[in-house]
């Protein structure tokens, strides 16, 4: 299976980090091995000073498909999750500045959490007003709402699908919104839909 992540979808998180609104979706890939192991904690990795929790809405693919029109992408997922995209900023921004694949930044293991809850999306009643947050420490640190999308999960399976072939059990992170920050050892990182708690992490 592979991880396909969505980077600048929401605008406030977009001038957090002054990057400038995309024409088109970030797409960067995550893969197997980056996922954090069920009940393990996330060890923040040594070669960066400053890894960041970005909180973010999951689907799972349940269909293979490739150039998936938008009408029809709402029959390849039936199932919502949440999860975390670990990023190593400070190694990120470097990346960036000399035009590099950010990777080692955001594909390391256990960079990607994976929430063990899933919700049935027939138990949604709109998909593209989902209110979701991270707790860290008991504190709210990020809040989110799928309405504010720039390009909502249809568009982005539309979008992905032309490039990525999409398999079964591959999961799409839709990007974050704003509130992104830094995690530090004995972090309690706790993530909500609505009020399901979708998991619950602790840093080392
Ligand atoms: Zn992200």
């Amino acid at each position: 299976m592979k991880i396909i992540c969505i980077g600048r979808n929401y605008a406030d998180h977009i001038s957090e980090l002054e990057n400038e609104k995309p024409k088109e979706p970030v797409i960067f890939l995550k893969p197997d091995t980056s996922i954090l192991l069920k009940k393990q904690p996330f060890f923040i990795p040594d070669f960066s000073e400053d890894v960041h929790y970005e909180v973010e809405v999951l689907v799972k693919i349940k269909k293979v498909g490739k150039h998936i029109q938008e009408k029809f992408a709402h029959k390849y997922y039936d199932e919502i999750g949440l999860g975390i995209d670990f990023t190593a900023r400070d190694l990120q921004q470097k990346l960036k500045e000399k035009g590099l694949p950010w990777e080692k930044a955001k594909a390391f293991d256990g960079a990607a959490v994976v929430g063990e809850k899933w919700l049935p999306k027939d138990s949604i009643a709109d998909i593209n007003m989902l209110n979701f947050r991270l707790e860290k420490n008991g504190e709210t640190v990020q809040k989110g709402n799928t309405g504010l999308m720039l390009w909502k999960i249809d568009e982005l399976i539309a979008y992905v699908s032309q490039f990525f072939t999409l398999k079964i059990g591959d999961i799409i992170f839709t990007g974050t919104p704003a509130g992104v920050g830094k995690v530090s050892v004995e972090d309690k990182l706790t993530g909500f839909i609505e009020e399901d708690q979708i998991f619950s992490i602790q840093t080392k």
